[in-house]
């Protein structure tokens, strides 16, 4: 019998431009695509039932495809060890085979369990690399370089054709499905197919007034997060067809194609931040549990329970405080701005820290990606120690992005009927029916204020110049507008289990 190669499906729940696949398939190989629905991953502090809803998405609509091809996938609902465990004895397998994550503590111990049992197995266990993220951390000038090398220099790959030994797709099998929660309906659909067609959109269409556009809750971005986030589109598939668009864009020069290539060029940077800040987490996993510099891991929060149970629920009585925190628990999404908007407001005006907050905002992102959460969350508190302390002030947000009180009014029924001027003077004018703000605003952030600027004054700044070295961003280096090498031809998209 050939070899059997497990391919263990994690964040990537994908056939097309997928490594780790066509690293199974090595060697004429029978390959078994297998999904294990772990209880430690799912009870950890971060997780929820969106999550748990995406993946599951995702990997049945994955399944649904190899099912289509002739293939299938083991669907096991216990820890990753004894899965491997189990299908070992039942069908011996010599390599197993995953994309690298990169992901928080408890992923990263679940990863290292699998490697010990594999090397007591004498199971051949391959990482393949999904991004430019560097295991173990890398010198940040050489970033780009891995950049360049891994997405802007490779192909995305093809989907291939690989083979299922028919002994092993009786061990196909789904768990029945679980009962979501009513909101599910409102969450983004998680599937590669949906994922291709979020990509083509965005390009086509919605693209065009990316830039100057991202910041108001009322209009969308790429929407490709939740994609990103749980493998069903890689980096590289999004950053290779934005450059056949400003290729295509370039070469026509169509009217308003100015507009296009500035909003596309915008987007693209966006991706190399998400490598950005993953690598920061992959050099400095205590990132998810202290402050990544130092001087900022004692500042004096006060963690008060009734103000984050009013933060969480979206009681604040800060009108798009809780707007945005009410979006967030029924969709899963608000854009960048009222995400950097609402952790400010909790850390500066409501003193909860970072860690306070972490466990239940990370619940209510469908898009929940580590890397990027944690670096945020704490450049949003201002404990990163060289960006500018920023607090943003949510009545001037409501007034630069949502004047007519159109996202608010929706999400807080409580004030449907109250003039949008009147949101902007709640404090001043309570309404009856919805509760005056939790905290005053301006004595809090200026309290807040001025015990982050102490430290920042008092820190050592060979402290904060080694930090920065380790993980602060460079200047990209300009380059002509890379082209891509050539299209990927149609018959290379073979396809899988013929
Ligand atoms: C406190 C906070 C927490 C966040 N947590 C997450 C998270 O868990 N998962 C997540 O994907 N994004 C997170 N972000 C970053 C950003 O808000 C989202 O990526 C973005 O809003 C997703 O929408 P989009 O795909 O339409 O974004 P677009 O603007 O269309 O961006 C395209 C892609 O680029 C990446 N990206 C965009 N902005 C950033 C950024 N600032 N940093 C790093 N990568 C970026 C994402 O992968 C995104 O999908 C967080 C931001 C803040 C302020």
């Amino acid at each position: 019998m050939n070899q059997v190669a497990v391919w263990w499906i994690k964040r990537d729940a994908r056939l097309a431009d997928n490594g780790a696949v066509h690293e199974a398939a090595r060697n004429e190989a029978f390959v078994l695509p297998v999904f294990c629905e772990e209880p430690s991953i799912r009870s950890a502090g971060d997780s929820s039932s969106m999550h748990a809803h995406a993946q599951w998405q995702a990997v049945s609509a994955l399944q649904d495809e190899l099912r289509r091809r002739g293939g299938d996938l083991h669907w096991a609902t216990s820890e990753a060890v004894e899965a491997f465990e189990r299908l070992h004895r039942i069908a011996p397998f010599q390599r197993l085979v995953s994309h690298e994550e990169i992901g928080n503590a408890a992923t990263y111990q679940r990863d290292r369990a699998v490697a010990a049992w594999c090397r007591a197995r004498s199971v051949e266990y391959v990482e393949v690399p999904q991004s430019s993220v560097k295991r173990g951390g890398v010198n940040r000038d050489r970033f780009q370089v891995l950049w360049k090398s891994r997405i802007e220099g490779a192909e995305p790959l093809p989907e291939i054709a690989v083979r299922q030994s028919p002994e092993l797709l009786v061990l196909g099998c789904r768990p029945t499905t679980p009962s979501w929660p009513a909101a599910a309906t409102n969450w983004q659909v998680v599937t590669e197919v949906a994922g291709q067609r979020t990509l083509r959109d965005f390009l086509d269409r919605r693209g065009l007034w990316y830039r100057g556009g991202i910041s108001s809750p009322n209009t969308a971005d790429s929407r490709l997060s939740v994609h990103l986030a749980w493998g069903t589109l890689s980096v590289r598939q999004v950053w290779y067809a934005t450059q056949q668009r400003l290729s295509h864009l370039r070469a026509d020069a169509p009217e308003g194609s100015d507009r296009w290539t500035k909003s596309l060029e915008a987007f693209t940077s966006r991706l190399h931040w998400r490598d950005h800040f993953t690598q920061r987490l992959e050099s400095e996993p205590d990132l998810e549990f202290r402050s990544i510099h130092p001087a900022y891991r004692n500042v004096p929060y006060g963690d008060d329970p009734a103000l984050l149970e009013a933060w969480c629920t979206g009681r604040t009585g800060v009108p798009l405080v809780d707007a945005v925190m009410r979006c967030l628990a029924a969709t899963g999404f608000v854009n960048f701005r009222m995400r950097a908007m609402v952790v400010s407001y909790a850390c500066h005006a409501l003193h909860l820290s970072w860690q306070a907050i972490h466990p239940h905002l990370a619940g209510v992102f469908r898009d929940y990606d580590p890397g990027i959460h944690l670096s945020q969350l704490q450049m949003q508190a201002g404990v990163v120690g060289w960006n500018p302390i920023r607090v943003y002030n949510p009545t001037k947000q409501l007034a630069d992005w949502d004047a007519a009180g159109r996202f608010t009014k929706r999400w807080v029924p409580e004030l449907r009927d109250v003039p949008a001027e009147r949101l902007l003077n709640l404090e001043a004018e309570p309404v009856p029916g919805y509760r005056p703000p939790v905290v005053p605003f301006v004595e809090r952030t200026k309290e807040m204020k001025d015990w982050l600027y102490a430290i920042r004054q008092s820190q050592d700044p060979t402290m904060t110049a080694a930090v920065y070295a380790r993980h602060g961003s460079r200047k990209p280096q300009r380059s002509a507008p890379a082209r891509p090498k050539r299209l990927p031809k149609r018959d290379l998209q073979l396809r899988l289990f013929e």
